[in-house]
Parts: structure tokens; sequence; C-alpha cells
């Protein structure tokens, strides 16, 4: 480890200042000590200290992903822990919170003292659990939240399922807010979506399959809107998928009920056209939508009616995506390709450039009570490097994660993360 890495004329986009301009940046040890024109002047490279120029470069706050799929516990050919976390530093990533959904699920102190211990000792980016709301994650008796908030869970979430029993939703909601501790829904009445391979529609139609149609979300987050008024809790919905959700969730934050949303890359990216060729790398829950839903969701993101945005990143194998379109598993992988896939909204101007670092960084940092990454003096030092001007094929195999579905393998895009910065600890690049 260095003891100083010095950034010189790098673009700072940090929209908690704001601050968006080209400056030095010093990190001496895990802080960041010294920001301005000039500040990394009198430091020469050595092997104690790096100095890193690079032409056009930015320098943004460390991302911060609420919802990612490590698979360990009981997936670990997936994915692990210590591969996730590689995934995650390599795609800029320096605080990651895992969904429960595994086995066995994370309901338990046992569980989730097991993943922070496990992240702790690979000494790279955070690890933040997330526990189930139910035990077992089958919607009916509540966890003991207190328990895994103290052994480091951040936030409860049954994701995967739906607590769709509104009584154990009420008190789900009741429950956590006394610790403070989000609830974060996958919004799906399952009764509405059982057998379903994709989004009802048209192309659902074609294709002669079963299909998710819109309202099964809508009629989740709008119940739980109900009772997040009703009992005065804080409320999270993951991965929005529909205009539907988009329209309430606006109306609810109007109405001043607490609630956050958040948006998976492939959401804002993709439609259900995606289907056509039955790609199973596209099979995703909720599925990819229409048109109409990806420019809601787009101007959702840009005008923070939806908070954050939050990968979904979901490992799968050849046996559970080489199969049928109905016999495979809803998912793809996510972390290492966040940023290059969303920088192309920058450029064609959906998405200002300070609300991408915002919905990367510090919105989705509030949601589950982490420190907010930031570039200032005194700052932890949580910082990723980004060539914006870099254009590449992206290529599945040359990836972090141990898994390789996704349907964005052979796509051009220009944007790389070239280092990232965990407490000034390198944890991926070279300085
Ligand atoms: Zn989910």
């Amino acid at each position: 480890m260095k003891d100083a890495l010095v950034f010189r004329r790098v673009r700072v986009v940090d929209p908690a200042g704001p601050v968006d301009d080209v400056v030095d940046v010093v990190v001496e040890r895990d802080r960041v000590v010294r920001v301005g024109r000039g500040a990394g002047d009198g430091y020469a490279a050595s092997d104690r200290v790096a100095v890193i120029e690079r032409e056009g470069a930015w320098l943004l706050p460390g991302f911060v992903d609420i919802h990612a799929h490590l698979r360990e516990p009981g997936g670990e050919g997936k994915e692990d822990v210590a591969s996730g976390l590689r995934a995650a530093a390599a795609g800029g990533f320096v605080d990651v919170c895992c969904m429960p959904n595994t086995l066995p699920v994370n309901d338990s102190r046992g569980v989730t003292e097991m993943l922070v211990a496990k992240a702790r000792a690979l000494q790279t980016v955070r690890l933040h659990p997330i526990a189930a709301i139910t035990v077992g994650q089958r919607g009916e008796q509540l966890t003991e939240m207190a328990d895994l908030q103290a052994a480091g869970a951040v936030a409860v979430s049954d994701d995967g399922r739906c607590v769709t029993n509104s009584q154990v939703m009420r008190r789900a909601l009741e429950y956590a807010s006394t610790f403070d501790l989000p609830v974060i829904q996958h919004a799906e009445d399952h009764a509405l979506t059982d057998g379903a391979q994709m989004h009802e529609g048209a192309i659902s139609t074609r294709l002669g399959l079963r299909g998710w149609p819109r309202v099964a979300e809508d009629v989740i987050v709008a119940r739980d809107l109900l009772l997040a008024e009703y009992v005065g809790a804080r409320y999270h919905v993951a991965h929005v998928s529909t205009a539907g959700a988009v329209r309430l969730i606006r109306d609810a934050k109007a109405r001043g009920i607490p609630v956050t949303a958040e948006v998976t890359p492939h959401h804002l990216l993709l439609t259900h056209e995606a289907l056509l060729g039955y790609d199973t790398a596209c099979k995703v829950n909720p599925p990819l939508r229409e048109p109409e839903d990806v420019e809601a969701l787009r101007r959702a993101l840009a005008d923070g009616t939806i908070d954050c945005i939050a990968t979904d990143h979901a490992p799968h194998g050849v046996l559970d995506k080489q199969v049928e379109l109905s016999a495979s598993s809803p998912g793809m992988i996510g972390l290492e390709l966040c940023l290059p896939l969303l920088l192309g909204l920058v450029r064609e101007g959906a998405l200002p450039l300070s609300r991408l670092v915002d919905a990367l960084t510090g919105a989705p940092s509030k949601v589950v009570g982490l420190e907010r990454p930031r570039i200032r003096e005194g700052a932890r030092a949580d910082v990723v490097l980004v060539d914006p001007l870099d254009r590449y094929t992206i290529d599945a195999a040359r990836l972090k994660t141990k898994s390789r579905n996704t349907p964005f393998d052979g796509a051009h895009v220009q944007g790389r993360v070239m280092l990232t910065v965990c407490e000034g600890r390198v944890v991926a690049g070279e300085a």
C-alpha cells in the first residue's frame, strides 16, 4: 500500500458539494487530505507515492449498490463473497449490500455475522448484509430484526419473493421502523405472475409465453404505500419496472410518504423485445417492459422520483441459463457493467452526470444509512477514477464475477473504471 495517492488534474464530480471542477486530489492513508488546483504540487512519484495523471479522467465518489446477490452461502459456484466483492470493486463500488435469498436464507444472526466476517477478512470493499423480513422468506413469521441489525444488517427484504400478506407487511413496517431499518419490497403479486416467463404484452402473446403483467407490481406498491402512510414507516421499492409504479411513487412523495425507490440498469436500457430470440440472459424479475415504461423510468430517475440505481447483480451458471426459457432462472450480472452502460444515457442527454453520480453514491447510501462517499478534505478516501473516453467491447469472459449471464456481452461501450480506492486502499486497477 502506498502512503499517498495523488490525482493530478482530474474532473471531480461530487453532487454532495456540489463540485464539478478540474482539480488535484491527494489521498494519504485512508483520508482525502487535499483537494484543489495545484494541491498535488510537490509530490513526486516514488515507491511510497503514486502520482496518477490521465488526460480527461474523472474522479467520482465510490459507488454504493444496495441490491446485489452474492450467492454465499449455498450458491458459491455462481458467486461468493470474494468474487462478488472483486466484481464490485472492478465496477467502482465501495459499498455492496447483499440480498438474503441464499441457502440458507439470511434470516439469522449466524449468517449475517459470517458474511460480515468473510468480507472484513478480505480487506477490500465493504459488504453490508440485508436480512430477511420473514423466517425462511416464507412470508409468515417476522425475523429477529434487532438481532440482525446488531450483527450488521442494514435493511430487511424478502427479495426474490414478495411479502404479499398485508398483515405481515404491516407488522414488518411497524417492527422495522422501531430500529429505523428500511423495509425493501420486491413488489410482485405472485397470484398474478404464476408461471410467467416475461412481461405480459404483445411480445409474450406472439411468443406464446405466460406474461407477468405490470399490474402485479403496481398493486403491491399501491398497497404498501397505503400501509407505510398508515403506520408512518419508511418503505423502499426494489427494482421499479413500470410506469404505473413510478406514478404511484411520485404521488406518494408529493404527499410526504417516506418512500424511496431504485431502478436497475437493465430496466433503463432494454425492453421486452430483447426476448424475441428467447434469450435467457434477458429473463429477469421483474421482467423487461415496454418503451413507455423505460421512458417513465428514465424520467423518474432524472427528476429524483426514483432515488437510486441498484444493479440487482444476479449471477447464474450455465445450468440455470443454457436451458429453455421456461426452465431458466431470472437475473443478470450487473456490478461491472453498470457504469459503462449508464454513461450512454448521460451522453444521450437522458440523465445529467451529477444525477447519475448521486444515484450511485449519496442516494443509495442514504436509503440504508451508510456514510456517504464524498470527495472533500477530511473525507474517507472512497473514490473511483473513470476514463470517460475509453471505447471498448464488453467481454464477459474477462469479468471478475464467476458468472457470465449478461446480454451485454459484445456490446460497444464508452467509459471505463480505471481505479477503485476504498479507505485509501487500491481495491481495483493499478495506481
Ligand atoms: Zn427482486
